[in-house]
């Protein structure tokens, strides 16, 4: 049986690979009777398989952990907590420094795994290494300087009091992450916490789990302390008894909205911290003065990177009707000539720019979706291919519709595939008004000549991340996270330590 360090390959895992419940202070934990999970593939709640999203094809089992493993790991992560929470911010800083480095050295297996589980094309599959790297070395780097640990003194209008703020790591974290951006989501949450001092348990998502799995391998590498970094596998299941856990101090959290309402009513019971990253339904606006071109690119880049499945897809598109119809046939265009096709090794096709969606179960909610929406009343305006080489792997042409009603659930709901629509505006006023119809409020992109424009744009639009020309381009020293529906705290930047961390204040007498 193949073990976790020898899977990033396809011919390793011909042979097939079970990879443990959980992963308790360094050490693999089997689910009891865990020797015949291969012959309990009927029974979810002991293992369910990982796919080759590109061919379909099970390559593996993820078991689940029980409530007694929930415990133990979060129980060690307790444990852990006294020693990890007073080690130097500098000491953290250089394990963070080591982790990036080794992220950035074992690049090619991470992709090749991405490509393998989430069928990613390999620059999506390499710009989600990149970026995961880019947040261990911004957190390694804040540890470092050492300036956003000290204590700051408060001007008070009392001279015989000193009073001075201070932050200290809230405890044990427990991070709860989806199966888009495996490698991305998890770093966003494990790098700021390891750098406020808080342990953690990780709960990854069962379809992409070896993702992290070989993430955990590197932390322990890089000699993070044994029950710092816990991992605990399965479905929600996990993810609720991690929730309810009361030794659990503070829940990050990201998937869909419906969980997330579930993850803060499980919070409320103990008052935990929580920092829920949710779902969208996010616009691009293209105004009468933008470059096409570019607009195109855009749009493209927005609705059908990783397949549509990106919780910042702008797959509500807003154009101009000046520009409408140039739009529309350079759209169209563009649409048609995107290679949808298997991207892992021994299939690789160097022309795909859009792979699989993650699973079967996936695609066929999508479907459901879109013939939902067009049977009340949307309709398709043009749609991508796929080749009949890609076989029985998870594929789905991309789907742009045009001018759907505005209470068409394909215009309204997040779908989380490659489908956009598309609508026209003839005012500022009207396009504003458009995008902020909605209950989400994660990003939004505008694309426009009119300096001034986007100012108002930018400022009217409610997202918590508004592009303006530029892509989706994501830093760690910039915050994410969303109004409204899309949820709740951010991450990244000085914001997403500070979430790992308590504000505390002390005044004491001069005298
Ligand atoms: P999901 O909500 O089904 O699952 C997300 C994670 O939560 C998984 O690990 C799952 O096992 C776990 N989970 C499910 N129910 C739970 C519960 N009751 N308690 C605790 N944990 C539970 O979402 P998904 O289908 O895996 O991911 C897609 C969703 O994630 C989309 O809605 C997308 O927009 C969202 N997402 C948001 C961001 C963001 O930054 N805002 C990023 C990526 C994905």
């Amino acid at each position: 049986m193949a073990t976790i360090s020898t899977i990033a390959t396809p011919a390793a895992c011909e042979s097939g690979f079970v990879l443990p419940a959980a992963t308790i202070a360094g050490t693999p934990v089997r689910a009891r009777g865990a020797e015949d999970t291969q012959d309990t593939r009927g029974d979810a709640h002991r293992a369910t398989p990982i796919f080759n999203a590109s061919t379909g094809a099970t390559i593996g089992w993820q078991e689940h952990a029980n409530a007694a493993l929930v415990d133990e790991a979060v129980r060690a992560a307790h444990t852990a907590l006294a020693s990890w929470r007073t080690t130097a911010p500098a000491k953290r800083g250089k394990l963070l420094k080591k982790i990036a480095e080794l992220i950035d050295a074992d690049r090619a297996r991470l992709a090749s795994m991405q490509m393998l589980v989430s069928g990613k094309p390999p620059l999506e599959a390499d710009i989600d290494v990149s970026d995961a790297a880019a947040t261990f070395n911004y957190y390694a780097d804040l540890c470092l300087d050492a300036k956003a640990f000290a204590p700051e003194a408060l001007a008070l209008p009392d001279d015989t009091v000193t009073g001075e703020r201070f932050y200290e790591a809230v405890g044990v974290a427990a991070l709860i992450v989806p199966w888009n951006f495996p490698m991305v989501t998890t770093a966003w949450k494990i790098a700021p916490a390891l750098a406020a001092g808080c342990t953690v348990v990780l709960k990854p998502s069962e379809l992409t789990s070896p993702v992290e799995h070989m993430l955990a391998e590197i932390i322990n590498e890089a000699g993070v302390p044994d029950s710092v970094v816990n991992l605990v596998n399965g479905g929600g299941e996990v993810g609720a008894l991690l929730t309810a856990h009361p030794l659990v101090d503070k829940i990050s959290f990201t998937g869909s909205t419906a969980s997330g309402k579930k993850v803060m009513q499980a919070a409320a019971q103990d008052m935990k911290r929580v920092t829920l990253e949710l779902g969208g339904k996010s616009a691009l606006i293209v105004r009468a003065d933008a470059d096409v071109e570019r607009a195109v690119s855009l749009a493209v880049g927005g609705a059908f990177t990783n397949a549509g499945q990106m919780c910042s897809a702008t797959a509500r598109i807003l154009v101009h009707d000046d520009v409408y119809r140039k739009f529309m046939a350079a759209f169209e265009t563009a649409v048609r000539a995107i290679v949808v096709g298997p991207s892992q090794n021994t299939h690789v096709n160097p022309n795909a720019t859009m792979g699989p969606l993650v699973c079967a179960a996936q695609r066929t909610r999508v479907q459901a979706l879109v013939e939902q929406g067009l049977r009340a009343g949307a309709s398709v305006a043009f749609l991508g291919s796929v080749d009949h080489a890609c076989g029985d792997g998870f594929f789905m042409a991309p789907m742009v519709i045009a001018e759907p009603p505005t209470d068409n659930l394909l215009w309204t709901d997040e779908i989380f595939g490659p489908v956009a629509c598309v609508k026209s505006f003839r005012t500022d006023e009207e396009a504003i008004a458009l995008a902020n119809d909605t209950r989400y409020g994660l990003v939004a992109t505008v694309v426009t000549a009119d300096r001034e424009a986007a100012r108002r744009y930018k400022t009217q639009l409610r997202a918590g991340l508004v592009w303006i020309n530029t892509p989706q381009l994501i830093f760690p020293q910039a915050c994410w996270g969303g109004l409204g529906l899309s949820g709740t705290g951010r991450e990244l930047g000085l914001a997403g330590l500070r979430s790992y961390q308590e504000l505390r204040h002390a005044i004491a007498d001069v005298g």
